[in-house]
């Protein structure tokens, strides 16, 4: 049921708080400002204090705010966005700093990136592939959980030394419940106890067959250390990305997903979003989770400011007003006002899940000693 606080009622109309609480108060309810009340009895006091009431439903605000399917006419192709998946030690880390590294000294004189948990590598015929790093399979998860999908192929590592591990089932179950290609990356073939042969047959148990074994999943040997293998694995992923066929609309207003977000000292909210369709420019209002902002800098993960970001390209958002969380999709809206309430009404919201897992009894606390 629709709840709303005493203290929000009363900001809302603009009228002090101690009034609503007479009010109830001559109604036989006795309520302090943090206390909750229905739907119909703040209607009822809206009323009295002379106000009109327009309910708003969950589906009123957020209405067209993710915009309708496109038209297949304007869709073109877009990169892939990779994650990359495995057991603990396995070399997930040094995996996406090699491939990230190679495609530096590849492309700018040695320039270092800046970590914003999202990259674009080249492959060596240049073509482009994204890669989420998400700290775990927690992000993963609580980004499906949100119903974002995210990745669209995962690079399953396993240590040629060490063979299939715990996380690496967990992995192939996420990958299996999101419907996610897996390419494997046989890792630390340069150690001289690798044993990769191993690995295949472990696989089979979980019914990934992998191609020398007359399978259909791609596989490849690789030390992340050595740099050994990385351009077969970044064509593998090219290749699976083709079957694939990974399109979007790139002209229309962006929408995506949160993969990282922080409150940064110098920069107020940034959030590390992936534009899943339609191009985020600056200047843009968006709504992102329960917070929204005007787009004032986008930097990409070059840490380069750029004027705008397409499909499948991860970017750094500045202009947000606090902080969203990872797995918080956005949309770009065409007016600040629209961007307020959608924004005011998810605060709203989240406040209500609070306060009903009582989670907000520090909140409350800190709201009366304010
Ligand atoms: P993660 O936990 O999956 O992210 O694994 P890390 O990337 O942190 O790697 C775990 C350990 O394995 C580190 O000590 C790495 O240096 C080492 N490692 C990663 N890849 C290789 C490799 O290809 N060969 C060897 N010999 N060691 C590796
Ligand atoms: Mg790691």
């Amino acid at each position: 049921p629709e709840t709303i606080t005493i203290q929000e009622l009363a900001n809302r109309m603009a009228e002090r708080a101690v009034d609503v609480i007479k009010l109830l108060m001559q109604q036989g309810q006795m309520l302090k400002i943090n206390d909750v009340i229905d739907a119909d009895t703040a209607e009822l006091i809206a009323n009295e204090l002379g106000h009109t009431v327009k309910r708003v439903s969950e589906a009123d605000v957020e209405e067209g705010l993710y915009g309708e399917p496109d038209d297949p006419a304007d869709l073109v192709p877009r990169p892939p966005v990779v994650t990359i998946m495995g057991h603990v030690d396995h070399g997930k880390t040094s995996l996406l700093d090699a491939l990230r590294e190679t495609n530096v000294v590849a492309g700018e004189a040695g320039g270092i990136t800046q970590h914003i948990g999202a990259y674009q590598a080249r492959t060596p015929s240049g073509d482009v592939i994204t890669f989420i790093d998400t700290p775990g399979h927690a992000a993963f998860t609580s980004m499906r959980a949100r119903g974002a999908k995210v990745t669209d192929i995962v690079v399953l590592v396993v240590a040629a030394d060490d063979g299939v591990m715990p996380q690496t089932v967990e992995a192939i179950n996420h990958a299996r419940a999101a419907n996610v290609p897996i390419i494997v990356a046989i890792n630390k073939m340069d150690k001289p106890d690798a044993d990769p042969g191993r690995v295949r047959n472990d696989l089979l148990r979980y019914e990934i067959v992998v191609e020398s074994l007359g399978g259909e999943t791609l596989e490849v040997e690789v030390s992340a250390l050595k740099r050994m293998n990385l351009d077969k694995l970044l064509e593998a992923i090219h290749l699976q990305a083709e079957v694939l066929e990974l399109k979007a609309n790139p002209n229309r207003p962006a929408e995506g997903v949160v993969v990282e977000a922080k409150l940064d000292r110098g920069r107020g909210p940034v959030g590390t979003v992936l534009v899943q369709r339609g191009t985020l420019k600056v200047g843009d209002v968006l709504v992102c989770g329960a917070e929204w902002g005007k787009v004032r800098a986008l930097i990409d993960d070059k840490g380069d400011n750029v004027d705008s970001a397409g499909p499948a390209t991860p970017v750094e958002v500045l202009g947000l007003d606090g902080t969203p969380e990872a797995g918080d999709r956005f949309a770009v809206v065409d007016s600040e006002a629209r961007a307020r309430e959608i924004a005011a009404y998810r605060q709203r919201k989240k406040r209500e899940r609070q306060h009903a897992r009582g989670v907000g009894a520090k909140t409350s606390l800190e709201q009366m000693m304010s």
